[in-house]
């Protein structure tokens, strides 16, 4: 009997300031018939008195705002994410780590192979549509990285309206090269290159001649040239 209730004793004692996931335990709480109940802090700041035997089992981590968080990510991805379904927001999400990520994306040159890559914060959704939210996103709002050799993340993006961002790019910014000035959508006319690269081989601090180097993957030149809407001419023969 004596040896039992020094177990006992020892058990309650170890308890009592142990932690169980988000749980701490501040003091025995009430007893429900043979179920004896533990006070505990959690970590969110709420308190909830935990049945013994479910802290010891590891059934139960937290107040319950661990399920709550875990159900409304699986909400919230469900709602954004659906097939069919996915949200703007939930796009914009997916086209930055496609750029950053995606050697077939159609921007990868200008973002992965540069170096450009996503914050580990923003690799799950629910923290970037949390930033998002703070930061005042609705649909229609483009993300924009303020400094353009940095990468996405919360100290580096904001969100902007299409025209700031196309006034952005466009801003009549006159760049001079071999003496020669112009704006940036004339020079794109004269090289056939890419207006969207020149733009970003601004914003990366390019100069001179190297602005007007073809890009590494050619693209089509029917892009640029609007005469020029025939497909490339197939093999030589003739049969
Ligand atoms: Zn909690």
């Amino acid at each position: 009997m004596n040896l039992l209730k020094t177990r006992v004793d020892n058990s309650k004692a170890n308890l009592i300031g142990q932690r169980f996931g988000r749980l701490t335990v501040i003091s025995e709480g009430k007893t429900r018939g043979y179920y004896k109940y533990y006070l505990c802090k959690c970590d969110c700041g709420n308190e909830k008195e935990i049945y013994e035997a479910n802290l010891r089992r590891g059934l139960t981590k937290s107040c319950g705002c661990l399920q709550k968080e875990r159900a409304r990510k699986a909400n919230l991805i469900h709602g954004h994410a659906a097939k069919g379904k996915k949200t703007k927001l939930y796009r914009v999400w997916c086209g930055m780590h496609n750029r950053c990520k995606c050697k077939t994306n159609s921007s990868y040159e200008l973002y992965g192979a540069r170096g450009i890559t996503v914050c580990d914060e923003w690799k799950e959704f629910l923290p970037f549509y949390d930033w998002a939210i703070a930061n005042r996103y609705r649909e229609g709002l483009e993300i924009d990285r303020i400094d353009g050799n940095k990468g996405y993340g919360p100290d580096n993006c904001r969100w902007v309206t299409p025209r700031e961002n196309g006034l952005n790019k466009r801003n009549n910014r006159l760049i001079t090269i071999n003496g020669e000035t112009r704006t940036l959508s004339e020079w794109a006319e004269i090289s056939g290159i890419n207006y969207d690269l020149l733009w970003y081989r601004v914003h990366a601090g390019w100069t001179g001649t190297d602005m007007l180097k073809p890009p590494r993957t050619s693209r089509p030149k029917t892009r640029f040239y609007e005469d020029e809407d025939e497909d490339e001419p197939t093999k030589t023969g003739t049969e």
